[in-house]
């Protein structure tokens, strides 16, 4: 019986070291974040100086995702009811058909999306105070 020595078979897996070399192709995320295209629907933000308290918002929800709270913010003369929208992120599906509705337009849908929490209360949200005009 002869003998011979496989050397593809016995050399093949070595080809993996090849890979040390290549550029990664995910994207080292936190430290690098991918741009979210334009007009993408990530968090809620609300421009108080020009919020009126209507709840259209909340009404609209089909998800029943909104409610009109309290705090302790100042609001501006015309929030006739000196409620703000408060946002439950279980619940919210992004339609953004509150932001549609909306009759000053100061409810928006920004870029951000990042929310971990192991907290099921961090995912009622405020809104963050911004600005469109
Ligand atoms: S965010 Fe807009 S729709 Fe909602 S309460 Fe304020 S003004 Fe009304
Ligand atoms: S984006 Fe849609 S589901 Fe989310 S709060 Fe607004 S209306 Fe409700």
């Amino acid at each position: 019986m002869k003998w011979s020595v496989d050397i593809k078979g016995t050399l093949s897996p070595l080809s993996i070291l090849g890979a040390f070399f290549q550029k990664p192709n995910t994207i080292p995320y936190p430290a690098v974040k991918k741009e979210t295209a334009k007009g993408y629907r990530g968090f809620h933000t609300n421009f108080l100086a020009d919020c009126i308290g209507c709840a259209s918002c909340q009404d609209v929800c089909m998800n029943n995702a909104i409610d009109m709270i309290k705090t302790d913010k100042e609001y501006n003369a015309k929030n006739a009811s000196q409620c703000i929208p408060r946002i439950d992120y279980g619940r919210c599906c992004w339609c953004s058909l509150c932001t549609d509705v909306c009759p000053p337009d100061s409810l928006k849908l920004e870029d951000d999306y990042m929310n971990v929490s192991k907290h099921a209360s961090d995912f009622l949200y405020m809104p963050k105070n911004k600005g469109q005009r």
